[in-house]
């Protein structure tokens, strides 16, 4: 089976990458946004195989397209009804050949093995990026917790835990957060692995700051894919200063993006969750942004209430199979898409792009498809793909397992400074790669090959395993 996914990127025609990108589709045929994810990575790897005949001996996209292990579990739990309920856990290693498994748990009604194999693909390179040592790897369930009690989430994440702590250990996997899984959730993970194990150690990241977290991982991820816009506006002598910018998602990465915009005297004026959109053109204020976080994070309401509070606002609701998402239709300078996968479309990007966005940066992975990757290569703006622009959480997640080892706590200052140095090395890294593999400017070949050859580096000195 041959699935026509469009690339971005220019180089499908090495040979290798051909082969590769076949044998791939033909192995997993039913997961699409993981045959995404490679062709994305792939497209970007012509010319360094060209230059590095010694990958192709070694077959290292053969192997780097496989995961190295891949655990899936079934996750029993009681509701508040006393019924009982079953759920899908999984794990994906990916990755360890620069350091131990590294990545968040998803936990979202859609979470499938192709969404978690995309992710812990795209997972390997990001964590490449950040100069941690740390390999890649992602997990999850299809349970959700909108609209479940605390006494259901705890038993589901105790459940969950019962398996996964087998696989799992500060030298092994240490999983952290993502859609879904937040401090509440760490936390019940959390206790149950010290219980089931009688360790205090870092495995998962994430933690609250009084239990071995660090401060600065809850904002990290926002804050870093702003960092990462900074950058590339400095590269056209720009600033974030005035710009009107686009946001979506109302969680963990849409908060903290939306608080350093702020910081940066731009004017944030969306949010978004799985109901709709609001577009408050007065901007999002601090304020605004207080009753957000405690509408989100503490009533688990929904955007809508958002309008009701401030009437500069307007709510749209989502508009079942519609072929694009009017949030994007709002003019602006930047966009930042925090929600999730595949969430600005071809015509999506095309609106962004004619309405006078000069700048996307990816709060989220992989939210563009690659149709809509291509309009913005076309149209030559200033484009951080996730696994560059978002790594800030991730970066951050590294630096609560060095305080962790040493058993120490840095200051907020201390550990912003670190994640701003780290998004700052990223940026130049994708800068430097693009450049030197001859296109200049390119994010997504830039990410893709600083990735990549630290990896396959990596890989090529541990041998055949
Ligand atoms: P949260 O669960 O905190 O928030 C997710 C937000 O996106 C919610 O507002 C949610 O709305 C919305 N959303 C999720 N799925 C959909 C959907 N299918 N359609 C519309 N809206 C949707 O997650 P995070 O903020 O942590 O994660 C957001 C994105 O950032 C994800 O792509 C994640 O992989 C990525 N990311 C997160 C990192 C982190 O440190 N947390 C690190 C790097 C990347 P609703 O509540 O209605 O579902």
């Amino acid at each position: 089976m041959s699935m026509t996914i469009e690339s971005s990127s220019s180089n499908l025609t090495h040979e290798d990458v051909v082969q590769v990108l076949e044998q791939v589709e033909t192995r997993n045929p039913n997961e699409p946004e993981f045959l995404q994810a490679v062709h994305e990575v792939l497209g970007s790897l012509g010319p360094v195989l060209d230059r590095h005949p010694e990958y192709v001996k070694a077959r290292i996209l053969d192997r780097i397209v496989e995961p190295e292990r891949v655990i899936e579990f079934r996750v029993p739990w009681v509701d508040d009804s006393g019924d009982v309920r079953v759920n899908r856990g999984f794990r994906i290693e990916f990755n360890s050949a620069i350091g131990p498994y590294k990545g968040g748990l998803r936990f979202h009604h859609s979470v499938n093995r192709s969404i978690l194999k995309f992710l812990g693909f795209e997972q390997v390179f990001k964590n490449s990026l950040t100069t941690l040592p740390m390999g890649g790897g992602k997990g999850g369930s299809d349970f959700s917790p909108h609209g479940c009690s605390n006494e259901e989430i705890m038993r589901f994440c105790q459940s969950f835990m019962n398996e996964l702590y087998r696989h799992i250990g500060p030298d092994t996997d240490v999983p952290a957060g993502d859609i879904g899984v937040g401090g509440r959730e760490i936390g019940y993970l959390y206790g149950q692995y010290r219980k089931l194990t009688n360790t205090f150690t870092c495995v998962l990241t994430g933690k609250s700051t009084e239990w071995g977290g660090s401060l600065i991982r809850p904002e990290a991820t926002g804050y870093g894919s702003v960092y990462f816009a900074a950058e590339m506006l400095q590269t056209r002598d720009m600033t974030l200063d005035g710009k009107t910018c686009l946001v979506s998602g109302a969680g963990n990465v849409a908060q903290f993006t939306i608080e350093k915009l702020l910081a940066l005297g731009a004017k944030p004026v969306s949010i978004s969750d799985s109901s709709g959109f609001i577009h408050d053109p007065d901007g999002i204020t601090h304020e605004r942004l207080e009753f957000l976080m405690h509408l989100k994070n503490h009533r688990r309401g929904r955007v809508h209430e958002y309008a009701e509070k401030f009437p500069s606002a307007s709510f749209h609701a989502t508009e079942p199979g519609g072929d694009s998402n009017p949030l994007w239709q709002i003019p602006c300078d930047c966009a930042f898409p925090s929600a999730t996968q595949n969430e600005i479309n071809e015509i999506d990007a095309k609106h962004l792009v004619d309405n006078g966005c000069y700048l996307v940066s990816e709060g989220a992975n992989m939210p563009t498809t690659s149709a809509g990757q291509a309009i913005f290569k076309h149209a030559g703006i200033l484009y951080g793909p996730g696994k560059a622009a978002n790594a800030g959480g991730v970066a951050v997640s590294g630096l609560e397992m060095a305080q962790a080892s040493q058993r120490m706590y840095w200051s907020s200052e201390e550990v912003d400074r670190r994640l701003k140095g780290i998004m700052a090395s990223i940026h130049k890294a994708c800068i430097d790669a693009a450049d030197e593999y001859g296109t200049p400017g390119d994010y997504v070949n830039g990410s893709n090959i600083a990735g990549f050859t630290k990896v396959a580096d990596a890989m090529m000195a541990q041998g055949v395993i």
